[in-house]
C-alpha cells in the first residue's frame, strides 16, 4: 500500500486512519520487516523543531503518526485534513490484543521496575496468549548491551518502548541498526497507564479530545511542557501563511 504523508513543520505525519494503520503494521509483522513508529503529539513536533539530534532520531521512523488532536487541528488548518488521531496508547492495546490471538512475540522496555512488574501481571491477565519474550525497566545504563543482545536473540515481533520523550525515541533510532526485525515504538508513560498507576481521562473525555485537559489537571507539573501546544499551533499558522 503506497502511504501519503504530510508535511507539519517539516515532519512528515502519515496520511491514514486508526484501523488502515493498524493493518499496515500488521502486515508488517506478517512480512517480518522491521519498522519504527512514532506517535507524535505537538510536543515531539516542537522539540523536533527546536532540536536537531532529536529530530535526527525522528528521520530514522518509517511512520510518524498523529497522536493528539493539536496535531489533526493543525492538519485542518494547512487544508489537508487527517483522518483522525492514530494514538500509541490505543495502537499499544489494541497490537496486544492481536497478539494475543496470533501468538505475537513481545518485549517490553520502561517505566520504573514496581511498574513493570503491575503493568507485566495485568498484561499477563487480559492477554494471557501473548509471548512476552522479555522485558527490562527504563532506568538503566546506556552502555549496557545486554537489552539490545535479548532483543536481537530472542527476535520479537513488537516492541514496546516506554521511557518517555526524547529517550524512547533516541534509544530506538540508536539501537535500530542492529535488529532484523520488529515493529518498534514508543509509548511514553503507556506502562503506567495499564499499571494503573496514572489514570487515562474517562472514554467521554477522550472522545471529546480533551484527554490533554485531563492529564494536566492530574499532573499540573506538566503545564510548562504543554506550552508547547500553542506554540506549535502558532508555528502552523506561520507555516501557513509562508505558503
Ligand atoms: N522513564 C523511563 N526511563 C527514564 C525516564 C522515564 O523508563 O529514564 C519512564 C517513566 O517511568 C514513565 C515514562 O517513561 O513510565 C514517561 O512517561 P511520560 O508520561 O512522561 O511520557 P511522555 O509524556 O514523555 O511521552
Amino acid at each position: 500500500m503506497k502511504q501519503r504523508f504530510f508535511n507539519i513543520l517539516g515532519i512528515p505525519i502519515v496520511h491514514s486512519d486508526y484501523h488502515s494503520f493498524i493493518e499496515l503494521l500488521e502486515e508488517k509483522i506478517r512480512e517480518n520487516k522491521k519498522t519504527f513508529v512514532v506517535t507524535a503529539n505537538p510536543e515531539i513536533i516542537m522539540r523536533a523543531y527546536k532540536d536537531k539530534e532529536y529530530e535526527g532520531y525522528l528521520k530514522k521512523a518509517d511512520y510518524i503518526t498523529a497522536d493528539g488532536i493539536g496535531v489533526v487541528i493543525a492538519s485542518k488548518m494547512l487544508n489537508e485534513p487527517l483522518p483522525g488521531r492514530v494514538s500509541g496508547t490505543d495502537m499499544m492495546l489494541e497490537l496486544l490484543e492481536h497478539a494475543n490471538q496470533n501468538r505475537f512475540r513481545v518485549y517490553f522496555l520502561g517505566a520504573t521496575e514496581p511498574v513493570l512488574d503491575l503493568f507485566l501481571k495485568n498484561v499477563h491477565e487480559q492477554y494471557p496468549q501473548v509471548e512476552i519474550v522479555g522485558s527490562h525497566n527504563g532506568f538503566f545504563d546506556w552502555n549496557d548491551n545486554n537489552i539490545k543482545e535479548t532483543i536481537k536473540s530472542t527476535e520479537p515481533d513488537l516492541i514496546f518502548v516506554a521511557l518517555g520523550v526524547p529517550k524512547q525515541e533516541q534509544w530506538i533510532a540508536e539501537h535500530l541498526d542492529y535488529f532484523q526485525k520488529g515493529i518498534f515504538m514508543g509509548v511514553g508513560g503507556s506502562f503506567d497507564v495499564i499499571a494503573g498507576v496514572v489514570k487515562r481521562a474517562p472514554k467521554t473525555w477522550q472522545k471529546l479530545n480533551l484527554e490533554w485537559l485531563y492529564r494536566l489537571i492530574k499532573q499540573p507539573s506538566r503545564w510548562k511542557r504543554m506550552l508547547a501546544i500553542p506554540h506549535f499551533l502558532f508555528k502552523v499558522v506561520i507555516q501557513k501563511l509562508g505558503r
